[in-house]
């Protein structure tokens, strides 16, 4: 186990989601990665790993608005597997 330092946090709208993947290398801590699921539209869709700053520039790229971004008084450290 790691420990991550992490500023915020974001909801995804999964179900709003087209799959594009422009949110992926928008992420400055790379920290958005593409599911292997798919949605109800058949579209795989983002999920968030720990790291976030709530930089919001994933919220900024996806033309979907899928995000909402939420960034911490106080950052936290989750402890994630290596
Ligand atoms: S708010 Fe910034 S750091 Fe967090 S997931 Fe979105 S782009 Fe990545
Ligand atoms: S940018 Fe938006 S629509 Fe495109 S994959 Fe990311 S969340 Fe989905």
């Amino acid at each position: 186990m790691t420990t991550v330092l992490t500023r915020g946090t974001v909801t995804i709208d999964v179900e709003g989601c087209k799959g594009c993947e422009l949110c992926i290398p928008a992420c400055p801590p790379r920290v958005l990665t593409m599911s292997a699921e798919v949605n109800g539209l058949g579209f795989r869709y983002p999920q968030l790993h720990a790291g976030c700053t709530g930089c919001r520039a994933c919220l900024d790229m996806c033309p979907d608005f899928v995000f909402e971004v939420y960034k911490y008084d106080t950052p936290v450290e989750l402890e994630v597997e290596q």
